[in-house]
């Protein structure tokens, strides 16, 4: 008998995303954004679910590389553009787009004997200070693309810091529209939370949207709405059965540390999954779960391999009871990664990343 853990694609769910996406995007062309592994769900598993995408966004040339060999003959954009001069080779074969966002990248574009010319996507920090032309030198940038006859397509592009957060996203609009205002060519800005939260804005669709946590039914920092708020359904679940159970009395601990004590008696039930599966070792005491679809918690620190909930309040609860620690419980019952995730001091796209290699996955 294997660990009775278990993570479920659910495939429906992540089309049902897509959809929702797309009806934001409101006749925007949609990448799909697959990088790190479709957020840890599986490029493979999920690509049939996201096939309706208008392409696919990603980082690593494997990953497109795979998409190619799964049959998607469509665009692929590679959102961090090549590393090395030789990474051109692989991207003219298999006609993969790129952001370009360093001079560094131009001179390799510039020297590279393609068969095809290439789509690039110029990226400007508006803001955010990670990758990009600075709003100063973006035109020059532009200027040297459009004189190479490597390029024979410029979409510009920036990327949001702040779409969840307070600041929000007027001043990179403002930045990149005094910059690109007449400048030819489509338009790329905004990620998950920009569709969720400013999608009534036409020039934040513009005319590709890159959706990500929300293709897999997360919605980003919104701690005001959960998910069927945003139309959003989990792609991912984890769960695991309850493996053991203790009863305590007032003044018993709980775990690693003694960080939990009871002051009155209580039902422990261990549960079958810890930080080697992915759940978040830094998940406080109080992390929510779903005991056979009931809201329950965790209870002290989480092991390795095992983690406490409690039962005391559930009497029907037991040896074998399914703990679900993200997504939907066979009841329906659905718990939002995001509010595991908060608990844990972290954000739901760590989580599901994170999910690791010796849990099995299913995908229905
Ligand atoms: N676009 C770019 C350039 C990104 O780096 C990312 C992810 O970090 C996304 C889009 C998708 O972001 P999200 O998953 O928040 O929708």
């Amino acid at each position: 008998m294997p660990r009775p853990i278990l993570a479920t694609i659910h495939l429906g769910a992540l089309r049902h995303n897509l959809a929702a996406a797309r009806e934001r995007a409101r006749g925007a062309r949609v990448w799909a954004v697959v990088k790190a592994n479709a957020y840890g769900h599986g490029i493979a598993r999920v690509f049939d679910a996201l096939r309706g995408a208008d392409g696919f966004a990603l980082l690593d040339l494997a990953e497109a590389q795979l998409l190619r060999e799964l049959g998607w003959r469509g665009p692929i954009l590679l959102l961090e553009g090549v590393f090395e001069p030789r990474d051109l080779e692989l991207c003219s074969r298999l006609s993969l787009w790129h952001a370009v966002h360093t001079d560094a990248q131009i001179d390799w574009l510039g020297q590279h004997k393609t068969q095809a010319p290439h789509h690039v996507f110029l990226l400007m920090n508006s803001g955010m200070n990670r990758l990009g032309f600075a709003p100063g030198r973006y035109r020059g940038a532009w200027a040297r693309l459009n004189a190479l006859a490597q390029v024979d397509e410029i979409t510009l592009m920036t990327h949001f810091s702040d779409a969840d957060g307070a600041r929000g996203i007027a001043h990179q609009v403002a930045a990149f529209e005094a910059v690109t205002r007449d400048l030819p060519g489509g338009r790329s800005l905004s990620n998950s939370a920009a569709l969720l939260r400013h999608a009534h804005d036409a020039a934040v669709r513009a005319d590709w949207v890159r959706p990500g946590i929300m293709v897999y039914g997360s919605a980003p920092d919104f701690p005001e709405h959960d998910l069927q708020h945003w139309g959003l359904q989990p792609g991912m679940t984890l769960a695991a059965r309850v493996i053991g159970v203790q009863q305590l009395q007032a003044g018993d601990s709980v775990g690693y540390g003694s960080t939990f004590i009871a002051e009155r008696p209580m039902v422990v039930g261990t549960v079958a999954c810890g930080y080697a599966d992915g759940y978040p070792r830094h998940a406080a005491t109080g992390t929510p779960v779903l005991v056979d679809g009931a809201r329950s918690r965790t209870l002290g620190r989480v092991s390795m391999d095992m983690l406490a909930v409690d039962l005391t309040a559930l009497p029907g609860a037991g040896l074998g009871s399914e703990v679900t620690l993200w997504g939907r419980a066979a009841s329906g019952a659905v718990l939002a990664v995001e509010e595991v995730a908060a608990a844990a001091g972290t954000i739901g796209y760590e989580l599901l990343c994170a999910l690791a290699p010796r849990v099995p996955v299913l995908v229905q």
